[in-house]
């Protein structure tokens, strides 16, 4: 399990999350920032800073958001 950067993050990407990952698992990306699923530890601390609620949890993710797994998981080489 992991937490997602959505929709919102596109053209927004504050970038506040980089800064408070304990884990250094947020890395920028063209158009939005990814959080690698392989290393996040779940803490929850990037969601409570994102200005735009961008960031959520894998497992309580709309169904329209799905794309933005598959979007981390392509950015980070994980199949
Ligand atoms: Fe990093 Fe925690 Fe956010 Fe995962 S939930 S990306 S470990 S700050």
């Amino acid at each position: 399990m992991a937490f997602v950067i959505t929709h919102p993050c596109v053209g927004e990407k504050s970038g506040d999350c980089v800064d408070v990952c304990p884990v250094d698992c947020i890395e920028e990306g063209e158009d939005q920032y990814y959080i690698d699923p392989e290393i996040c530890i779940d803490c929850g601390a990037c969601v409570t800073v994102c200005p735009v609620d961008a960031i959520v949890d894998e497992t309580e993710m709309a169904p329209e958001d799905d794309k933005y797994l598959a979007k981390a998981k392509e950015f980070y080489g994980i199949s």
